[in-house]
């Protein structure tokens, strides 16, 4: 659709919406084509009358901190909603901590161990946004985002806000069964009481392990794979000769060889293709189907 013809379509905000901005500066593996049209809401009320408004056969794709993203090269048709700094915020009501969708799961684990509660800890080492870890139910080392969360505030595709306690959303390994039309905007965690020093201590702790062994300060998107029942994608794809492997600009790291990095001028076309490679080889040698973590979204070009 031409941009003059979907803007017509969409109806009118107090936030900002753009045409045709490329999303490969926001996305961690630096990759990707333009967003049709990017919204970014005011606030909850601006988000809800603009889904309600927006005509249905317009598709609406949230994104987070785009960590966890392939945008394919011919990028994402319809409208990508970015939220802002009025989601981010974080506060503390006796031992729950209330987290807007926007706010960084890292700030997450601060505030709260500012606050003297634990659990949160694993969120040092998740470098998205909550509305993300609600979609993917992120976690590491034991821990997973439905272990302490409580309730969700989403905002439907019909512009409804739909409040939901955590029993009520199916939630499992890197996944959760939220319709993908929701629009995550809150989160309420529950915390533990506990020493502050010793919170602290723990979220360096997992900040030095994923130092030691993630490429994390390369263009990457974290896991690609996620791990299958009983196994370890790592391993798999060590065993298949993946450890390295380099289609174009993508490449599987040396360090971690379930990460996929950017090694300069990767295209999305390089990683799908590099991934699926590295399927085909763990299926040939192991007989074990790899599912994508990463979720790759968009148009090939
Ligand atoms: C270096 C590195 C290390 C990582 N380590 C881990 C790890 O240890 N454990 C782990 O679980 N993950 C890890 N990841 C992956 C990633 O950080 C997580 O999946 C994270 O939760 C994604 O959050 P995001 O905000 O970046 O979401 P995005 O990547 O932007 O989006 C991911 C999915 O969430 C959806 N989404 C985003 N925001 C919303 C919203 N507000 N409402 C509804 N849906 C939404 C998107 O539509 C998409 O389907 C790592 C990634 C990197 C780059």
């Amino acid at each position: 659709m031409s941009a003059t013809a979907i803007m017509d379509r969409l109806p009118a905000v107090r936030g900002k919406l753009l045409f045709d901005v490329p999303l490969n500066p926001y996305t961690w593996l630096r990759v990707g084509g333009a967003a049709e049209v990017l919204f970014m809401p005011t606030d909850e009320a601006d988000l809800s009358l603009f889904l309600a408004a927006c005509p249905k056969e317009i598709a609406v794709f949230p994104m987070g901190a785009a960590s966890n993203l392939l945008v394919r090269d011919g990028g994402i048709r319809g409208v990508v909603v970015r939220l802002g700094p009025a989601f981010g915020k974080v506060t503390i009501e006796g031992n729950h901590i209330r987290a807007g969708a926007a706010a960084l799961d890292k700030s997450v684990a601060k505030a709260a161990a500012k606050a003297g509660l634990a659990g949160l800890e694993f969120y040092a080492g998740i470098p998205g946004t909550i509305g993300g870890a609600l979609r993917m139910n992120a976690g590491c080392y034991d821990a997973e985002t439905k272990d302490r969360l409580r309730e969700i505030v989403a905002i439907d595709r019909l512009g409804r806000r739909v409040v939901k306690s955590v029993d009520e959303i199916g939630f499992s390994y890197r996944h959760s069964d939220a319709p993908e039309d929701w629009i995550f905007v809150e989160a309420l965690f529950e915390g533990t009481p506990d020493d502050r020093t010793k919170i602290q201590a723990r979220m360096d702790e997992i900040t030095a392990r994923r130092e030691a062994s993630q490429p994390i300060r390369d263009k990457t998107g974290g896991s690609t794979f996620a791990n299958p029942d009983g196994h370890k994608s790592w391993q798999l794809i060590d065993a298949a000769g993946g450890r390295g492997r380099q289609v174009g600009g993508a490449q599987m790291s040396e360090q971690h060889c379930n990460f996929m990095i950017n090694t300069g001028h990767a295209s999305a076309a390089d990683f799908e293709a590099l991934g699926e490679g590295i399927r085909d080889d763990v299926r040939k040698q192991s007989g074990i189907d790899l599912r994508w973590e990463i979720k790759r979204v968009g148009e090939p070009q």
